[in-house]
This record gives C-alpha cells, sequence and structure tokens, in this order.
C-alpha cells in the first residue's frame, strides 16, 4: 500500500527526519489558508498523487497551464491561483503512464534554499533478505537515468538482522553522499530514524528523493515516499487510515472485497484460476499462444458460487476482455460445485465473450457433465495446452 507524500513526510517527521513545513489542501480556498500559515515568501504547491515524477510531468488539460506538478507560488493568492489550476486535473508523468492521474489533493510547503540535491532509499532487499540502504550524490529528478548510466555513483548498504543497525552503516552512507561536519551526524540521526520507521511499520520501500542540503548547510528530506507491506496492514490501523482508495484500481478494491486477488493487466484474455502458481502457468501459456492475459485473478481455495460470480463480474467489467479463460485445479474444492458456480454465474450474467473451462481434481467428471448438461455455451477443454489453444483461437475467431 501506497501513501502520498504529505502523509510520508508527517511519519518522517516523528521519527526525526527533519521535513519542511505545510499541510494539505482539497480546495482552492483550503489552498489559500494553508498558503497564509506558511511563513517563507516562497510557497511550494505539489500534487498529492501516488506517482513520482510530478516535478516534470505535464497536464493533460489546457486549463492547468504549461508547468508539471511542482509549482510555486509567491503568495497565498498565488497559491489559490495554482490550485485552481491543478486541482480536478489529470497529470502525467513517466510513472503514471500516458491515462495519467487526476490530481484530487495538494500539498503546501515552505520552498527550501537548495544547496545540493541528494539521494537516499531503503528497502527490504529479498536478494539479501535484508534492508538495504542506497544512497548516491546524484539526487533528484533524474536518479533512474543515474541507475543506469554510472551505477558507481550509487551506494547500497545492507544491514545484518542479528546486528541491527551499527554507527558504521550511517557513517559510510554520509561519506558516499559527500557529507562534512554536523552533516554527519544529522545523517547517523535520520539513518537511525528511518530504520526504526521501516521496522516498525513494515515498510517495504522507503524513499527520499530529493534528500537536501540547505543553503545553511542542515539535512530535509525534500520528497518522500513510503510503501508499506500489504500482508502486516492488520497491525497497522493507523496507516491502513491513510489509505487513499481513490489512487487505487476500483476492480481491485472490488476483488479484495470478495478476498479475492486480482491484478489488471495489459492483454485481451481474462483469466479465473485457482491458486497463484497456476495462475501464473496460465498466464504464461496464454503468451506461449501468443495472446496476453487481461488480468491475474486468483479465486483461492475455497472458491463458493459467490466468489466465482464476483470473480466474472469483474473480468467482464474490464472493456478489453476478449474472452474468458477459466483454469480450476479441484483439490479441497470438488470440480463439480466449482461447475454449478460457473453454470450459476454464467446464466445470471450475459457472458458475451467466449468462454473456456479447464477442470481438473475431484469430481471431475461430475463437473464436466454439468457443464456440458447446462446449455451454455461453454467451451470445455482437457489440459493446459488444450485450454490456451482453445481461447486464443476462439478470440482470433470472434475478431
Ligand atoms: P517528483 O519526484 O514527483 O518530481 P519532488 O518532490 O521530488 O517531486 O519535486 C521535484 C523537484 O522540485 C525537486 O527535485 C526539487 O528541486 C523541487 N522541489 C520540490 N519541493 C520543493 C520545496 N519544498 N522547495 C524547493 N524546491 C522543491
Ligand atoms: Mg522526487
Amino acid at each position: 500500500m501506497n501513501i502520498h507524500e504529505h502523509q510520508a513526510k508527517d511519519l518522517l517527521r516523528q521519527y526525526g527526519v527533519p521535513t519542511t513545513g505545510g499541510g494539505v489542501a482539497f480546495t482552492p480556498e483550503e489552498a489559500e489558508k494553508v498558503a497564509q500559515g506558511i511563513e517563507t515568501d516562497v510557497r511550494v504547491v505539489k500534487a498529492q498523487i501516488h506517482a513520482g515524477g510530478r516535478g516534470k510531468g505535464k497536464f493533460k488539460e489546457p486549463e492547468a497551464g504549461e508547468k508539471g506538478g511542482v509549482r510555486f507560488a509567491k503568495s497565498a493568492a498565488e497559491a489559490r491561483e495554482l490550485a485552481e489550476q491543478m486541482l480536478g486535473r489529470t497529470l502525467v508523468t513517466e510513472q503514471t503512464g500516458p491515462a495519467g492521474r487526476v490530481v484530487r489533493r495538494l500539498y503546501l510547503t515552505e520552498a527550501a534554499g537548495i544547496a545540493k540535491e541528494l539521494y537516499l532509499s531503503a528497502l527490504v532487499d529479498r536478494a539479501s533478505s535484508r534492508v538495504a540502504f542506497i544512497a548516491s550524490t546524484e539526487g533528484g529528478m533524474d536518479i533512474e537515468k543515474v541507475a543506469h548510466e554510472t551505477p558507481d555513483k550509487i551506494l547500497t548498504l545492507t544491514v545484518d538482522p542479528a546486528t541491527g543497525l551499527q554507527p558504521f552503516h550511517s557513517r559510510k552512507i554520509a561519506f558516499a553522499l559527500g557529507l562534512k561536519g554536523d552533516q554527519i551526524k544529522e545523517c547517523a540521526k535520520m539513518i537511525g530514524g528511518l530504520y526504526k520507521l521501516l521496522l516498525e511499520k513494515d515498510v517495504s520501500l522507503l524513499e527520499i528523493n530529493p534528500l537536501i542540503i540547505t543553503n545553511d548547510g542542515h539535512l530535509n528530506a525534500l520528497d518522500a515516499k513510503i510503501s508499506f507491506d500489504g500482508n502486516a496492514l492488520f497491525r497497522h490501523p493507523d496507516i491502513v487510515a491513510l489509505r487513499d482508495e481513490t489512487e487505487e484500481d476500483p476492480m481491485e478494491i472490488e476483488a479484495a472485497k470478495y478476498e479475492l486477488s486480482y491484478i489488471k493487466l495489459d492483454g485481451s484474455i481474462g483469466c479465473m484460476v485457482n491458486g497463484a502458481g497456476l495462475a501464473m502457468a496460465t498466464m504464461d501459456i496464454i503468451k506461449l499462444y501468443g495472446e496476453e492475459p487481461a488480468n491475474f485473478l486468483d479465486v483461492g481455495g475455497g472458491a463458493s458460487k459467490e466468489k466465482v460470480q464476483a470473480a466474472f463480474q469483474i473480468i467482464l467489467s474490464d472493456p478489453s476482455v476478449k474472452g474468458i479463460l477459466v483454469n480450476i485445479f479441484g483439490g479441497i474444492m470438488r470440480c463439480d460445485i466449482i461447475a454449478d458456480g460457473i453454470v450459476a454465474a454464467a446464466r445470471e450474467m450475459a457472458i458475451t465473450v467466449p468462454l473456456v473451462v479447464r477442470l481438473e481434481g475431484t469430481n471431475v467428471d461430475l463437473g464436466k457433465e454439468i457443464l456440458a448438461k447446462s446449455g451454455l455455451k461453454i467451451v470445455p477443454a482437457d489440459d493446459l495446452a488444450d485450454a490456451a489453444a482453445k481461447i486464443t483461437s476462439a478470440i482470433k475467431a470472434a475478431a
């Protein structure tokens, strides 16, 4: 789960990491009010979306003006004008894809005097099973380019969980960031805070880009992005409260209500599968047969009629779905029950695209009989390859 920059900065401050002050605004009126409370002459108005690259982004609507998602206002009245331009408009950045994201809230903050922009992040590194810190002197808006072209300018440091964070870790990071004097102490304090935050809140990724050295020589987190491990959210109601569902795929939210794991993809074949491994194999074989899956959907072990129905509804609500492949292994759940669910769902909902069903496992013959007797246009398949061949040729024939 991701949160907005302004929320991430509130958390950072709680863990002793310095950030610029300010507040969030949902309307131009609120923006003006928050701007009035900011003491610097210049205020920064920042679009809050769950994607980076805002500074270099562009709004789709001409009314939003030429500038990107990070703008400077010399007065509270100007902050209000900028808010009027940006709110409700669609910001397209390198990370949003061409569809962009609608800006529904702004963060107004003090403008910082920037002497240098650095990069600092921390994440759970699966390869080493450790927390890793990544630091570079080349912070700012082009870090991806730095990683690609001059990887030697990036330090990666992992922390052994048995010993935890040690003073040498932060010294190494401070050195890699080119810090001097008191900045090294500030860095140690910051690294300590970030490590604590990461562990206490089950953070999976935390990125400060840029981390700046201010004109008067202090460290400050000017941008912040934090992602949390979804599997650990049950122990962090305070984090769940920060969720902004408008930033998430509405179908993924709907799927979560039925405990279906659903992820939207770009292809044309809707998949309904039980078990993540089988879902992966199904997606692979669809690709092997020259098509692309429209989604990953795991209905789980106990696929009830209601679940199967909800799964169909979710798949069918995606206009790019040109055919559906159901691939279910009846282990805990028997094939006849699955077949009943499929038939009931298919009866109640107008399924206008080709539907191929492959069942295997307990009571498979009974299941196949139920499908055959249903009178519905369901194409049965015997195995994975047969199913993939049938669905890909069916959608080709339909097109
Ligand atoms: P993004 O990463 O989405 O582009 P950032 O918050 O990193 O957004 O902002 C982009 C750039 O805008 C920063 O690299 C920095 O140069 C400038 N900027 C952002 N916030 C401030 C601020 N409070 N004061 C001064 N400059 C800022
Ligand atoms: Mg940034």
